[in-house]
């Protein structure tokens, strides 16, 4: 086992996804001295699962697209979807400046889907096209980062150490003076800088900890995000007197498969997901709670509407149920971002006995599925009469193609998930770590979801409002500590 001195630096980056990734970067083109550091053996962290969708206000792209907007109004929507809890000030500093982070995107080749600027109907949704997203979701955006770092390191302004999981603060008198933590070979490793930048990621993976921040009642939620999430960065400052928001938010993700191989997980998003928004498909089948209860109309077209009545039900979960002619007409239910969810394979999967379960009677359907046999018979009369009338008296809903009657009948289970952090570090507008008493903690930074998406967010989810918050601020953070190089503070 060996102890490795990495050396010193103007600014140590630890976590090299969305927000670590465009601090150094911006640092280093400052001209800081930057050492940049994951556990993980590449860069790009929630990227390679995430979406990747971010928003921004007056861009150029938005201008090509004769789109009126600026970021007043979306500060304004901001405020408005977060129910006024997203934090003010911080939500202002990085909105103000996010149509920037999408110019400079563009400058840098990042590669547009043609449909942006768009509106975007998995939350609730913008009222002006202000969401962009890449030809290969997140990965467009380490595409766009990739070059411009591997020029940096090129030039010798950034040295990257991939395998690096560090645990631990070095602090010298009074101030956060550098990171320690465990190398590739569980040898330690220490790293000194004048500053040091969290941007380790959200705590989504580390269920314990995030079991912490839940409302009581929450704990089953699905963990849909990678394993790297563990929450170091807040658990590292929180042992050096950090103050860590306590908001009590949560608002879950529909769609989520539990994986039979690993409980209390979803299946990779990237392989599969449910398809709940109507914009994107048509819904034919009824949601079950436990009792065999309908709780939502299937089709409300608030992403808000739908997320709060799931997180109502017993064990927050529901069961999806559909029919013979319902999986001969319906587009498949299951989707993902490689659009490889054909017909075909669709029709496979009902008799793969994976995740969809089937049976020959409702009845037979609800004793495999645990739910109350009696309420889900009454349910989906009630719900054929509704579509023979037309009429849905129950939940109000509209879309009403055809009837349950057609055996076998089929169920799949989806539970409310968790993705990403809802509470975090406090910070100011400097992003300096406070602690417990609002004062910062010296030397100490933080950028990304480390500092919980409530800030931008508030109790819902806001079109964009993580990784554009991640890269905006963190570009921000990258150029005020280059500026301040030298000074003897980070
Ligand atoms: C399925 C999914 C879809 C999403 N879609 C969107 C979307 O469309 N729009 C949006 O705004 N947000 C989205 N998000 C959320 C968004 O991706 C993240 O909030 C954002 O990317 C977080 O960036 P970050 O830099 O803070 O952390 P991350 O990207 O998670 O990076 C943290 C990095 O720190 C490293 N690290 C952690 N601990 C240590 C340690 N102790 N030592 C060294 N390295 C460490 C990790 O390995 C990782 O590389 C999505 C999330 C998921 C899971």
């Amino acid at each position: 086992m060996t102890t490795e001195n990495l050396g010193r630096f103007d600014v140590v980056v630890v976590g090299a996804g969305t927000g670590g990734l465009c601090t150094a970067i911006e640092a280093a083109t400052g001209g800081a001295r930057v050492l940049l550091i994951d556990k993980q053996q590449e860069i790009g962290g929630m990227l390679h699962i995430a979406n990747g969708e971010f928003s921004g206000a007056g861009t150029r792209r938005q201008a090509a697209h004769g789109i009126s907007d600026t970021p007043e109004e979306h500060f304004a929507e901001v405020m408005r979807l977060s129910h006024g809890k997203a934090d003010e000030r911080l939500a202002w500093q990085t909105v103000r400046a996010q149509g920037r982070t999408v110019d400079w995107l563009e400058s840098q080749g990042f590669e547009f889907d043609p449909a942006t600027p768009g509106l975007v109907h998995g939350h609730e949704v913008y009222s002006v096209p202000r969401t962009y997203w890449g030809v290969r979701a997140g990965l467009s955006v380490i595409d766009a980062l990739r070059p411009l770092l591997d020029g940096l390191v090129e030039q010798g302004a950034v040295t990257v150490r991939f395998g690096v999981r560090i645990e631990g603060a070095v602090v010298e008198d009074g101030r956060v003076a550098g990171v320690t933590g465990t190398g590739p070979d569980g040898g330690e490793v220490t790293a000194y800088g004048d500053a040091v930048v969290l941007a380790t990621g959200g705590y989504d993976a580390n269920l314990e900890l995030r079991n912490r921040f839940l409302p009581p009642g929450c704990e089953n939620a699905l963990i849909a995000c990678l394993d790297h999430a563990t929450g170091d960065g807040l658990v590292l400052a929180e042992e050096l007197g950090a103050g860590i928001s306590g908001d009590g938010y949560f608002i879950p993700v529909m769609g989520l498969i539990p994986d039979p191989g690993r409980p209390g997980f979803a299946v990779d998003y990237r392989e599969a997901f449910v398809e709940v928004a109507p914009a994107y498909r048509t819904p034919y089948e009824i949601w079950v709670n436990r009792d065999g209860e309908r709780f939502v109309a299937e089709d409300t077209t608030s992403p808000e509407h739908r997320e709060r009545a799931l997180l109502r039900q017993p064990g927050i979960e529901m069961h999806i149920i559909w029919d013979q002619a319902i999986a001969a007409a319906a587009e498949p239910l299951i989707r993902n971002g490689a659009g490889d969810w054909t017909p075909e394979r669709m029709r496979d999967e009902h008799s793969r006995g994976r995740w969809i379960v089937a049976a020959d009677s409702l009845e037979e359907l609800a004793g495999k599925l645990g739910v109350s046999p009696g309420g889900l018979v009454e349910t989906v009369r009630r719900y054929n009469e509704a579509v023979a009338a037309g009429h849905d008296p129950d939940h109000g809903r509209t879309t009403l193609p055809i009837p349950i009657s057609q055996a076998p009948y089929y169920a799949l289970t989806s539970v409310a998930a968790s993705l990403l952090s809802r509470d975090g570090l406090r910070v100011n507008g400097e992003l300096a770590v406070l602690d417990r008493e609002g004062d910062p903690i010296p030397g100490l930074y933080a950028v990304g979801e480390v500092l919980g998406n409530n800030v931008f967010a508030g109790d819902n989810y806001v079109g964009g409002m993580s990784v554009t918050p991640a890269m905006t601020l963190g570009r921000e953070l990258g150029r005020a500590l280059a500026a301040r190089r030298g000074s003897g503070r980070g």
